[in-house]
């Protein structure tokens, strides 16, 4: 994680630093900190917390004007947050910023101390800038210091890197952790993602793999593998500095909860034909791979797993083929078994999360074709699948999913059907159907459910003075409960599991205490009855029962202290109005604890460790 940013050109460097450290915080948040060239010198400023401490530094001590420097916000895995381990480091002639992990920093660290070098931070970033330091002592070139550097250092990593006696350059290099470059009118920018640098320019380039930069005034260059020079291939984004602000919301996160009916619409309505049968042919995979498809194995971590569990029902009802989910950082260790015919299908909505990167790889290495579902471009996750599906949410700034959960469930729905299709277990009137419903149903449905603010409100109400929360459901609505769970846990710090309604009784119905609130989702018609016991079971130990349930269900009265009804226009429209609902819950009950939504704490967006 970690965000960083770098600027050198023609206008004041330091305001740049700000505003975009500011749309990088969602990355992390612990500290911050920057290095500016001052005259010759290079002077830094860092601290632990946010970055309202450093401006509030910087007002006390002002920086002079500045045409070059670097920035950080951290998401700390070596060495807790302090000022000390704060970024930038400099050691010697190297000032740095770092965002990843360096695995091997320990043995580093006992060699360069060995020669000499004092350690002021417990970063593995300081080892970096020592190492860097090190080579750069005796050859005097940035960049050859900074390969010999990468040929030592293991992990993944994306630097920002000034050199002492190079004035006005900035020098970059990434190997697993992302980073941009770009262009604009006054000079050249650095930084681990695109919105950072919507306010200043429209043009970038994506750094790939164990490539270096050089970025002055007036040039920019790629230093490849081989060590010869390219000019950057400069692209245009798409994205408006507006994609990245709040637009009026109080929170990103109601905004992109807002967002959703858009985005859903976005990322189906591209892969859909004129006769409404799903064609993903736009994104280089023709009809007839979903044919050949045997099995699938769903890889991701967090919501994109929970998409996946969706996907996986989704799947094995309509196309009938085993589809099993793994969590991308067990995957590698205890893989699946994966006969021929098997599809490995990715799901991250960074195209970074190096868990799901790495499960990636491991599949590319053991020759299993792999599917990509990524929100953003250009990624590593992206470029390195054998195929790759783009959701279409646009940039997603709150660290609690939404709208890339929301996307990524739309896609494993067509794909669903898409298979099922191939493979004539449905015809073109069903398939139609189903398009139809992800193009005009989810939209209304979304919509619809946006209107039940109130009623969220007065749920989240009746949670925030409890310290355990149930969500219940069944096959799809356990999948939803899952999500639920998570979505509550990770913004408002209440505890909270997700339990098969049926597996209650066999253990964890002993929790359940007089107000124990427990929310049943019920979006399956055929499982109401038996999900109604189940809640019947905990009502009659005193549990105080929330019911987010299809609309046109036979409820009896007294089922729930509060029901939450989801229009049942078609099966997608019900299961896409239910994860409204849940975000909405928990983004109210949050909202009521005054907790920091945006950024809750530990967390952060795009987790590009391991
Ligand atoms: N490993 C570095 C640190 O702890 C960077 C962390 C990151 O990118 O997540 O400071």
């Amino acid at each position: 994680m970690c965000g960083i940013i770098g600027y050198t050109g023609t206008a004041n460097a330091i305001p740049k630093m700000m505003k975009g450290l500011s749309v990088l915080e969602y990355r992390g948040y612990d500290s911050v900190g920057i290095a500016a060239e001052q005259g010759s010198q290079t002077k830094i400023m860092k601290c632990k917390g946010r970055i309202s401490v450093l401006e509030e530094k910087l007002r006390e001590t002002p920086f002079e004007i500045s045409h070059c420097a670097i920035g950080h916000t951290r998401w700390a895995t070596h060495g807790g947050p302090s000022d000390k381990n704060a970024h930038p480091h400099r050691v010697g002639a190297v000032t740095l910023v770092h965002n990843g992990i360096i695995e091997n920093d320990k043995s580093l660290r006992a060699a360069l101390s060995e020669k000499g070098v004092s350690f002021h931070s417990e970063t593995d970033t300081e080892v970096a800038a020592a190492l860097i330091n090190d080579f750069f002592a005796q050859s005097g070139d940035p960049v050859a210091s900074i390969r010999a550097a990468m040929e030592e250092m293991k992990g993944s990593f994306a630097f920002a890197i000034l050199f002492e006696g190079h004035t006005g350059e900035v020098f970059a290099a990434r190997r697993g952790s992302p980073l941009i470059l770009a262009r604009g009118t006054d000079g050249y920018y650095l930084a681990s993602d695109m919105t950072a640098l919507l306010p200043f320019t429209k043009e970038y380039c994506a750094l790939k793999e164990n490539q270096i930069a050089r970025l002055r005034h007036g040039d920019a260059k790629i230093m490849l593998e081989d060590s010869s020079k390219v000019d950057p291939e400069w692209n245009m984004t798409t994205m408006t500095p507006e994609s990245a602000q709040k637009g009026g919301y109080s929170h990103f996160m109601l905004k992109e909860i807002h967002e959703q009916s858009g985005a859903a619409v976005k990322s189906v309505s591209p892969r859909i034909d004129a006769n409404g049968l799903p064609d993903f042919s736009a994104d280089g995979i023709e009809k007839d791979f979903w044919k050949d498809i045997q099995s699938m194995q769903i890889v991701a971590c967090g919501s994109a797993m929970h998409a996946g569990l969706v996907g996986q029902r989704l799947i094995e009802d309509l196309a009938k083929i085993p589809v099993n989910v793994s969590i991308a950082s067990e995957f590698r260790y205890h893989p699946p078994i994966m006969p021929k015919g098997s599809l490995v299908v990715l799901i991250s909505q960074s195209g970074e999360t190096a868990d799901t990167l790495a499960a990636l790889r491991y599949a590319k290495e053991n020759g299993i074709p792999t599917l990509a579902i990524v929100n953003a471009v250009e990624t590593t996750i992206a470029r390195e699948a054998d195929r790759r599906i783009y959701t279409y949410a646009g940039p997603e700034i709150a660290v609690a999913t939404t709208k890339g959960y929301c996307t990524q469930a739309t896609v494993l729905w067509l794909i669903a059907a898409a298979i099922a299709l191939a493979t004539n277990r449905i015809d073109n009137a069903q398939t139609h159907s189903i398009t139809r419903a992800l193009t005009e149903d989810v939209p209304a449905a979304i919509e619809n459910m946006l209107t039940l603010e109130n009623q969220y409100h007065r749920i989240a109400r009746g949670l925030i003075n409890h310290e355990h929360v149930f969500y219940i459901g069944r096959g799809m609505d356990y999948a939803l409960s899952m999500e639920a769970s998570l979505k509550l846990k990770e913004i408002s710090y209440i505890h909270c599991e997700a339990y098969a309604a049926g597996e209650l009784k066999h253990g964890t119905i002993s929790l359940i205490e007089p107000g124990t609130p427990v929310l049943a989702i019920c979006t399956e018609k055929d499982l109401f009855e038996k999900t109604e016991s189940n809640i019947r079971e905990v009502r009659s130990r005193g549990a105080q029962v929330t019911l987010i349930c299809r609309n046109d269900l036979p409820i009896p009265p007294g089922t729930a202290d509060e029901t939450v009804l989801l229009p049942t226009t078609s099966d997608a429209a019900t299961v896409f109005a239910a994860m409204l609902a849940i975000q909405y819950i928990a983004y109210e009950t949050a909202l009521l604890l005054g907790c920091d939504i945006d950024r809750p704490r530990n967390l952060a967006k795009s987790v590009t460790v391991e």
